[in-house]
Parts: C-alpha cells; sequence; structure tokens
C-alpha cells in the first residue's frame, strides 16, 4: 500500500483528454484580452475574470515594469522581517482610501488573505472562548478553508441558506450566548454571478453581537462604480472585514483585508499566511496600486461591463438557456448534467468560444461565463450566435 496508489488510479483526466472532452488547464497563450490564442487558434474569452480589462492596459504594464526596475522581481522575504516596502504601503493606503475603510493589509493570493483573516480571528486557543462561522451556503472555498485552519474546525461551522437573512437570524439565536460569531457572505458569488442581500444581512448582524465579513472579489472594481458590494448598498461602515482578490477586476496577484485599525494591526502580527509568507512580488503590487488609480477616473468600464452582462443575459434567456439570479459580469448557463457541461464546452470551443466548464462539487452543471469591459458588440454578437447554434443540440425541446 502506498499513498501514490490512489494518483496511479486516477484516470478520469487521460479518458476525457483522450475524446476532446477535458475543458481544464487549457494553456492559452497569453491573457487578459477578449481574444485568446491557442495552438496557433483565436477563441473569444467569454470565461475571464478581468472585468476591466486592465491587466493587459499600457499603464499597468509600465508601472509593473518601473515597479522591477526599482525593486527587482521580488521583495525577497516576509514583511514582517526584511522584505516590506515603501511600494506595499503605498498600495495599502490607496487601497483603504478607495474602498473607504481605515486600514488595509496586503496578502500573497484571494485565497491566502481569506485564510489569514478568517483562520486567524477565529483560531481557537486552550481556554479561548468557543467561536463560531455562520456562513453562507455558497461562499467561496477558501473561506471554508479559513475555519479549518482556525482549529475549531467543523464544529464552528454553521452554515445558512444562500442569501437567506431569516435563517442567519434563526442560526445566530442558536448560538450559544458564551460564543463569539463570525457571519461570513461573498458580495457576488462566484457561481451565480448574484448579489449578496447585505442590507437584510446587516440588519440581523445588527441584532446580535457578531462579526461581519465580506469577500468581495468579484464586487470590487464592478459594482459602485468600482468600490464594491458594500458601498453599492451604503454599508460600508456595516462591514467589519473587507477581503478582495487581486485576481479579478484588479488584475493582479494578491489580495487584501480592510478593516479597523486594531484589526489590521493585530492581522498584520498574526497572519500565520502573512508572517510566514514572501507575498505578492514588487510588478503584482504596482500594477494593482496603477489599476486602482485608473479606477479613480474611467468608471466607463464598470458601467460597460454591466451592460455587457444585462444584454448577455437578455440574449441568452432569449434562446431558451437559465442564466439564474445573475446581476454582476458572471453570468452562468445552467446545463442539465456534467457529461453535456463537457459536450456543450466542446462545441462551444469548436466555435471558437471559451467557457469556463463547473461541475460538482464547485457548483451544479453549469457553463460559467464572464465579461470584460474590453469585449467589443461584436464578441457579444459572436458569443450569443455560437449558444443560439449549439441550443438544440444542448438544451431538451
Ligand atoms: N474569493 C472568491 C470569491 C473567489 O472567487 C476567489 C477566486 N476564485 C478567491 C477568493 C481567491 O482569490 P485568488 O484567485 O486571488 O487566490
Amino acid at each position: 500500500m502506498s499513498l501514490l496508489d490512489k494518483c496511479a488510479a486516477y484516470t478520469r483526466r487521460d479518458e476525457l483528454r483522450e475524446v476532446g472532452l477535458y475543458p481544464y488547464y487549457t494553456p492559452f497563450e497569453g491573457h487578459g484580452r477578449p481574444v485568446a490564442r491557442l495552438d496557433g487558434n483565436e477563441y473569444l474569452m467569454c470565461g475571464s475574470n478581468s472585468y476591466l480589462g486592465l491587466s493587459v492596459d499600457p499603464r499597468v504594464r509600465e508601472a509593473a515594469r518601473t515597479a522591477i526596475d526599482d525593486y527587482g522581481t521580488s521583495f525577497n522575504g516576509s514583511r514582517l522581517l526584511n522584505g516590506n516596502s515603501k511600494l506595499i504601503e503605498e498600495l495599502e493606503a490607496e487601497l483603504a482610501d478607495y474602498f473607504g475603510k481605515p486600514a488595509a493589509l496586503v496578502v500573497g493570493t484571494g485565497y491566502q488573505t481569506n485564510l489569514a483573516a478568517v483562520g486567524t480571528l477565529l483560531y481557537r486557543d486552550l481556554g479561548d472562548p468557543k467561536r463560531i462561522a455562520l456562513v453562507d451556503k455558497q461562499v467561496h472555498a477558501s473561506l471554508i478553508d479559513g475555519i479549518r485552519l482556525s482549529r475549531s474546525a467543523d464544529a464552528a461551522l454553521r452554515w445558512f441558506r444562500h442569501n437567506d437573512a431569516e435563517d442567519l437570524d434563526r442560526k445566530l439565536a442558536a448560538c450559544p450566548s458564551d460564543t463569539e460569531t463570525l457571519v461570513i457572505v461573498d458580495g457576488v458569488y462566484s457561481m451565480e454571478g448574484d448579489l449578496c442581500d447585505l442590507p437584510a444581512i446587516v440588519e440581523v448582524c445588527r441584532r446580535y453581537d457578531t462579526t461581519l465579513l465580506v469577500d468581495d472579489a468579484h464586487g470590487a472594481s464592478v459594482l459602485a462604480d468600482g468600490r464594491g458590494t458594500a458601498a453599492h448598498f451604503g454599508l460600508t461602515d456595516d462591514v467589519d472585514l473587507m477581503t478582495i482578490s487581486f485576481g479579478k477586476g484588479l488584475g493582479s496577484c494578491g489580495g487584501v483585508v480592510l478593516g479597523s485599525e486594531i484589526l489590521i494591526q493585530y492581522l498584520r502580527n498574526h497572519a500565520r499566511g502573512v508572517i510566514f509568507s514572501s507575498g505578492l512580488g514588487p510588478a503584482d503590487a504596482a500594477a494593482v496600486l496603477e489599476t486602482v488609480r485608473i479606477m479613480r477616473d474611467e468608471i466607463w468600464r464598470p458601467k460597460r461591463v454591466l451592460e455587457i452582462a444585462d444584454e448577455i443575459r437578455r440574449s441568452l434567456t432569449a434562446l431558451g438557456y437559465d442564466v439564474g439570479p445573475s446581476a454582476s459580469p458572471i453570468v452562468p448557463v445552467t446545463m442539465p448534467d456534467d457529461a453535456t457541461v463537457f459536450t456543450a464546452w466542446r462545441k462551444l470551443m469548436d466555435l471558437g468560444v471559451y467557457t469556463n466548464a463547473v461541475i460538482g462539487p464547485a457548483a451544479s452543471p453549469r457553463l460559467r461565463t464572464s465579461w470584460m469591459a474590453t469585449h467589443t458588440p461584436e464578441h457579444v454578437d459572436r458569443a450569443v450566435a455560437a449558444f443560439a447554434a449549439i441550443r438544440d443540440e444542448i438544451l431538451p425541446r
């Protein structure tokens, strides 16, 4: 018996690849534009998270190049010791100001950001009070992994029904009075593309002595002209922790936790993913800094991507597709089962259109499309025509 036996027994990827139905790890030759190249062919990219199209913007690329000239390609260590820099501190100040929170802590990836925020806050030593996380059923996996990391483990995890503030209310009421609680939601849900019902969630949180975390990976850069879901609802002050990945609309790599000075200083000095990691590099940091500066002026970008997504939703619905409750640049196209996800993905690829194939356990079967401010009307027409062409082969009549 060897631990590696299970690896040898894993043949699913090869089986799917052999028949052209393996939709993952596609090695594109370039990213960030509405059209991507692969093996000499061009594909309309309908699955990028670069909502504003800024990761290829000349100003952002120039800022990244300058940072490499100034700092090299790495900060060469944890910020706690040698790896801190004026550049990261400037970025933290810019992000705190832009998103309207007192303080910010930049972390290596969005995934690590959630581990740092959730894992550190819920972390429980012997003698600490019991801590419970109340979690929307559809939050991102990194938030759940943060709970696992906290040592409070599964006992501390209580789900509530997706976007259901009444269910949250019931679950909070059932928590013993000697526990500390953390409510965890996404601003925009990454698989459905729907918005958090933040006004109702905040109203419930206000009635309990609880802490609220919003992961706004997909709302930041898009909603409220870029300032995100909490700003969209005018509730920035009611959110205790906001986490944002730089890997979506902010067009880079890394993430940030935003909150009070006290919170951020605590995380800065306790979060293991910060203390024991060298984090993101100079080019990434400078790219985000420049992107945020551009976002202050170019509010046509979030407006445009939302218009495009509206049009896609209308057109696909008219064709008979179910796009769920999406209200953001993420437009999922529901598929009857996993096998159909793979065949629909292949058929669209054959028509030169890339979408993201999603099956369980990540979510129910769907093609997850996502849109960019730099898609043109012709791109939108092409995508809709491709979905129209495969419609009758894919959906039951
Ligand atoms: N939160 C959400 C809601 C996400 O969708 C993602 C990315 N899939 C992350 C966090 C992780 O971010 P990153 O890709 O920067 O690690």
